[in-house]
């Protein structure tokens, strides 16, 4: 990955400064690249002499619940004592990770963030079109995670020997998840001499599988087969389709948050499809999750008819009317949408 030397010695200068009060901070509904990534970095600060405080917006999945040094992230929403807000407060440094926009928190947390504008902002995130109100930015849309980034800079700061094992473990979850187990796009030969050199580290990799992805309750297998069975409708001979869930058939399957990760993945396993997407209720709006193949542009989808964006096979956004008009109103923009040559 091509990370400029000047900001890679900017950075080091800003870090050079003895005992910082750090704030890590990811995005809402945080998954493996978000919770990874925050937390080797967190770790890397620490060892640094910095104090650091990791906060996420809301809870993180239950099958990332395993993950070393997850109880020590703050969970903004649940965070009665105040600790997220002493943090930023006193914070000399704000780092961003996995979003690229202060607009994607939620608003008591972002108008949190704005009360100190004292503090340093860095960003370090592989979304596209990254918002400017960053002192610093490592915005790179070419790395497939966030996690691969924050081993990238560990490595350019401190060496990739000064990784142990609690951290490759992190920052593995983050480069797989991401991946979608190392399937998706941006599969560079740099990438896997990375998790060659976590992987040297002794992590036990079957193991990080199996804890991330053979870990659902009975409840999620149910409602992938249901959500499949009945719920997928197929467009444009069968080259996009749609999946939603209201939270009536959410609460029939016992749903927990995270039980729907991934399922707006499944119809590109079928042959032909260029396009999926997946609204899910909720209870004041509707989340919208777009994925796609090759060159067709879900980012520029999203941020066109649902106030998104994300990568250009990856992206989400949100809907604001009901269940049937947000899907007649997704019909409608894929029929413009190919009109133009876009699909
Ligand atoms: P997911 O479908 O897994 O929730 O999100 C896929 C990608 O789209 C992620 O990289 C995520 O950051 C991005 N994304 C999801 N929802 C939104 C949104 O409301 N706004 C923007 N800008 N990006 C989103
Ligand atoms: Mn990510």
């Amino acid at each position: 990955m091509e990370i400029l030397n000047e900001k890679i010695e900017q950075l080091r200068a800003m870090l050079s400064e003895p005992e910082l009060n750090v704030v890590i901070l990811s995005h809402t509904n945080p998954d493996g690249d978000a919770v990874g990534s925050s937390i080797a970095w967190a770790e890397a600060l620490r060892r640094v002499g910095h104090r650091v405080t990791c906060i996420v917006p809301n809870k993180y999945p239950y099958y990332l619940d395993w993950m070393s040094g997850i109880k020590d992230l703050v969970v903004f929403k649940q965070d009665k004592e105040g600790v997220a807000q002493k943090a930023v407060r006193e914070a000399d440094m704000i780092f961003c990770l996995d979003f690229h926009t202060l607009s994607r928190l939620d608003a008591p947390l972002s108008e949190l963030i704005e009360t100190n504008r004292e503090a340093k902002r860095v960003l370090i995130d592989h979304h596209l079109d990254p918002s400017e109100d960053f002192a610093l930015m490592f915005s790179h849309p070419e790395s497939s995670s966030t996690s691969y980034l924050v081993y990238c800079l560990i490595e350019r700061l401190w060496g990739a020997k000064s990784i142990d094992a609690k951290q490759a473990e992190v920052l593995y979850v983050g480069m797989m998840t991401d991946t979608g187990n190392f399937s998706f796009s941006h599969l560079t030969p740099d990438l896997y001499r990375a998790v060659a050199v976590l992987a040297e580290t002794g992590i036990d990799i079957p193991k990080i599988y199996n804890n991330v992805y053979n870990s659902f309750t009975e409840g999620r297998a149910r409602l992938f087969g249901y959500v499949i069975n009945r719920k997928m409708r197929l467009m444009r001979k069968g080259t996009v389709a749609h999946l939603s869930l209201t939270e009536d058939e959410m609460r029939r399957f016992w749903f927990q948050q995270g039980d729907s990760e991934g399922f707006v993945n499944y119809p590109l396993t079928i042959k032909k499809m260029k396009m999926s997407a997946i609204f899910v209720e909720h209870h004041d709006f509707i989340r919208v999750s777009l994925r796609s193949r090759g060159n067709v542009d879900v980012n520029l989808f999203a941020a066109r008819y649902f106030e998104g964006g994300g990568h250009k096979n990856a992206a989400g956004g949100k809907s604001f009317v009901s269940m049937a008009e947000t899907i007649a109103r997704f019909e409608k923009a894929v029929e413009e949408w190919a009109e133009e040559g876009n699909l």
